[in-house]
């Protein structure tokens, strides 16, 4: 008989965007499958881990680090960022100028951190808050937007009633996994 050991995996994916977008609710509906209504502001930064078994023999830790909004373009953010495989840019749907800054944000990683490969970090565009009705920002504006500035992908999220919360991510993990 053997054994086949396979080691253990540890992503590090960052979570930015501008506050009130809706970062903290997003981390915690995936990993602990809950939603509270009162906004409490991120202070610094919460970790949280979560761990997937992915297939018969691998598991694989994510750590999802969740920054609080006023951090954003100080130096602070390179010691968030360093060493992160994976980003997710998140904006709310009913909030324009969130949209806007979510370059920013995207310029932010690129000019800072990139993968051990040189490789810029797979970063995925999330427009959350997809169950409130008065958006502010169309489909088509986001889908030109995502391949105009590289990112991996797209998709409306809500943390609230849990759409596309999973499948987002495991489209993120599937990216981390092929930058190896
Ligand atoms: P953060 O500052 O980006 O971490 O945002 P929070 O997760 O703290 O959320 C900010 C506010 O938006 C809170 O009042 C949340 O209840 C609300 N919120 C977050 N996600 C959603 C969502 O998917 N739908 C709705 N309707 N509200 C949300
Ligand atoms: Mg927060």
């Amino acid at each position: 008989r053997k054994t086949v050991i396979v080691p253990e995996k540890l992503y590090k994916v960052i979570i930015i965007g501008d506050p009130t977008v809706g970062k903290t609710s997003y981390v915690q509906r995936y990993v602990q499958n809950s939603f509270k209504k009162d906004y409490k502001g991120t202070v610094g930064v919460d970790f949280a881990l979560k761990v997937l078994q992915w297939s018969d023999h691998q598991t694989l830790k994510l750590q999802l680090w969740d920054i609080a909004g006023q951090e954003r373009f100080t130096q602070m953010t390179r010691v968030y960022y360093k060493d992160a495989h994976g980003c997710v840019i998140m904006f709310d749907l009913t909030n324009k100028n969130s949209f806007i800054n979510t370059l920013k944000w995207k310029n932010d990683v690129d000019e800072k951190c990139q993968l051990s490969n040189g490789n810029p970090i797979p970063c995925m565009l999330l427009a959350n808050k997809c169950d409130l009705p008065h958006r502010q920002v169309e489909q088509m504006e986001i889908e030109t937007f995502y391949k105009e500035h590289n990112f991996i992908g797209w998709t409306e999220v809500s943390a609230k009633e849990g759409l596309m919360v999973e499948d987002s991510m495991k489209f993120m993990v599937d990216m981390m996994m092929k930058q190896e």
